[in-house]
């Protein structure tokens, strides 16, 4: 477990929903691109992973 309180394999497997699918790294309660710098929140311990919710 990190920070996020997401297991470190399930972040492995994520990836940014854009054309890239670049990996995503954690960042500060949430997930953050480490392509195109999309962060994507995680709330409730689940990652939104929808670009319309990520911050840029
Ligand atoms: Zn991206």
């Amino acid at each position: 477990m990190n920070d996020l309180g997401l297991d470190p394999l399930l972040v492995e497997l994520l990836r940014c929903p854009l054309p890239h699918h670049a990996v995503l790294e954690p960042g500060d309660g949430e997930l953050v691109c480490t392509e195109c710098g999309a962060a994507f929140p995680v709330r409730d311990g689940l990652p939104v992973m929808l670009i319309d919710e990520a911050r840029r």
